[in-house]
């Protein structure tokens, strides 16, 4: 394109400038700068200073401070002016090239934790006031999420989910099997722990992980990464909650271990999803990938004996002299308000499962305030139901291999087990029938969810028009406040054995593959 002579004339948008040259601070000494976080009378800044000038140094006041990254090794420092800096009217800028990647991502996550810590304090950013808090804050009570990270900062809690060789050997297999993901991405490791998923993610090939953690493992955390310093050079470790933290560059790549009891517990996939939006590349990938949620109507008479008879202790009439039965009904619903959590044998279900998909790479965070999930099933035995078996499964949808982690009765136990939700009324069934209801869970501020439950089955029979009487039994149970029956044994002794021979004819259970579906195990109606 050619350049006529009536194009060199100053037109209204051209400005003549005396001259332009870069921003930087001349190191021609080759001294080195040191740029130092200090806080000097309260006010937080940011120095820079050579050996061979101490009193040439510069320092920016971090609240009116904004930085950017050029390129992996040099970055913009921009000080605007404001009302914060009255005695320097002018914006200034400053380039900063730094001598590898590593110390440019450190200098940036030192500057982003800096400059939350002005805010955390309640100062004035130069946009105005901000908030100290987050996502998070607004919606977990304090308390609840005190004692969450509380539990997290303990390494026997660290150990006892490294421990869970289902768990973490499947998260290896599918970062190994998928190395591709990772060669030379940015990976976020969303709520790291003890930062073993960044570890592989490094070994993997990851250029650099950022491994976000909240509770004070993150110390830990620090210190087992730089127990490998082949791998930790990759790796820097950021204490924060990911609703809060900033980052220096956007991620390629998700990791996380968000599941709780029946997937959505902890309420850890909000904050999962939450990192996709702050820190994922649109393009990018998250192992895991998706989640489903399997439910299936189960019979069990020893279970329900068991629940309810703890209540028994509340009928007696004279414990010492006192009558206790009025507080009989509250212990009795009270003990069916506690979801079971242990492993079952699944010739205890009574119909293949209903599925519930949620896709962490497109559910938004509000999705997973209530979760619906209506029931439709086919009772293959004739029997009492008592109430509703429930597991979960995630997806590791690498390029190479999608790799499945499934919770599932009969495949091996993890420290998930399964959580099963009791109905006071169980409700009979015949073979062929159809079990109708509702599994509607709401999420609350204590980083869990109210279960809704609802079971209904027309009745048959004698006395009963066909379609006739309906059956509905409903239950309200607490997902935060489980009963553990892990330490019960776990044989089903002949009685019951035959029972469930009975209805749902023996076979012998072999689960190979940690992705069968739990439907294959199912007699046809007989
Ligand atoms: N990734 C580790 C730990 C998984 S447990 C592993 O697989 O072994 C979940 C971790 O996430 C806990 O350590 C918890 O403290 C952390 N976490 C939960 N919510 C978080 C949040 N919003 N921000 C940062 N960390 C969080």
């Amino acid at each position: 394109m050619g350049v006529s002579a009536d194009d060199n004339k100053p037109k209204e948008q051209d400005f003549l400038v005396a001259s332009i040259s870069q921003l930087s601070i001349s190191n021609s000494t080759a001294s080195p700068v040191v740029a130092r976080f200090r806080s000097e009378l309260g006010v937080p800044e940011l120095r820079f200073e050579t050996e061979s000038n101490p009193n040439g140094s510069v320092h920016f006041d971090l609240r009116a401070c904004q930085l950017y990254m050029l390129s992996p090794i040099e970055s913009i420092c921009i000080l605007e002016a404001s009302e914060l800096n009255k005695e320097k009217s002018y914006s200034r800028g400053l380039t900063i090239q730094f001598r590898n990647e590593e110390e440019s991502r450190a200098f940036h996550c030192a500057f982003e934790r800096c400059k939350k810590e002005v805010v955390v304090q309640g100062s004035l950013l130069p946009n105005g006031p901000v908030s100290s808090k987050s996502k998070f804050d607004d919606k977990i009570e304090a308390s609840s999420a005190k004692m969450y990270f509380h539990y997290y900062g303990q390494l026997l809690h660290q150990q006892n989910m490294l421990q869970d060789y289902v768990r973490t050997g499947s998260y290896y297999a599918a970062v190994m099997e998928n190395r591709v993901d990772f060669l030379d991405r940015i990976v976020v490791d969303v709520g790291a722990g003890s930062g073993i998923l960044s570890l592989f993610a490094a070994q993997a090939g990851a250029r650099h992980v950022y491994a976000v953690e909240a509770s004070e493992m993150s110390e830990y955390a620090r210190k087992l990464i730089a127990g490998n310093p082949l791998l930790s050079q990759r790796i820097t470790v950021i204490k924060g909650k990911v609703e809060e933290v900033d980052l220096p560059e956007q991620a390629d790549v998700l990791i996380s271990e968000p599941m709780g009891t029946l997937l959505v517990n902890e309420r850890m996939l909000e904050s999962y999803v939450i990192a996709r939006d702050r820190f994922l590349d649109p393009s990018g990938k998250m192992f895991p990938t998706l989640g489903r949620i399997h439910v299936a109507p189960f019979s069990d008479e020893y279970l329900y004996i068991e629940i309810a008879n703890k209540a028994l202790f509340w009928q007696q009439q004279n414990y010492y002299g006192v009558n206790l039965t009025s507080l009989h009904g509250t212990a009795f619903q009270g003990y069916f308000s506690q979801p079971v959590v242990d492993a079952f044998d699944p010739r205890l279900l009574v119909a293949p499962p209903v599925s519930h998909v949620i896709d962490f790479t497109s559910s938004k965070e509000e999705d997973l305030y209530e979760i619906d999930i209506p029931l439709k099933f086919v009772a293959s035995v004739g029997t009492r139901v008592h109430g509703l078996a429930c597991w979960f499964d995630v997806l590791f949808n690498g390029s190479t291999v999608q790799r499945w982690l499934t919770t599932s009765p009969g495949a091996p136990t993890t420290h998930w087990y399964q959580l099963r939700c009791v109905l006071s009324q169980p409700i009979y069934v015949m073979s062929g029938q159809e079990i109708t209801g509702r599994l509607f869970m709401v999420a609350h501020k204590a980083q869990s969810y109210t279960i809704h439950l609802t079971l209904s089955a027309k009745m048959w029979g004698p006395g009963a028009e066909q379609g006739g009487i309906l059956q509905t039994s409903s239950g309200k149970l607490e997902l935060k406040e489980p009963y553990y029956r892990m330490s019960q044994p776990q044989v089903y002794p002949m009685a019951q054995e035959q029972q469930s021979h009975q209805l749902l004819q023996s076979q012998d259970l072999q689960i190979q593959s940690q992705d069968e579906d739990v439907s294959d195990l199912f007699q046809q109606p007989m």
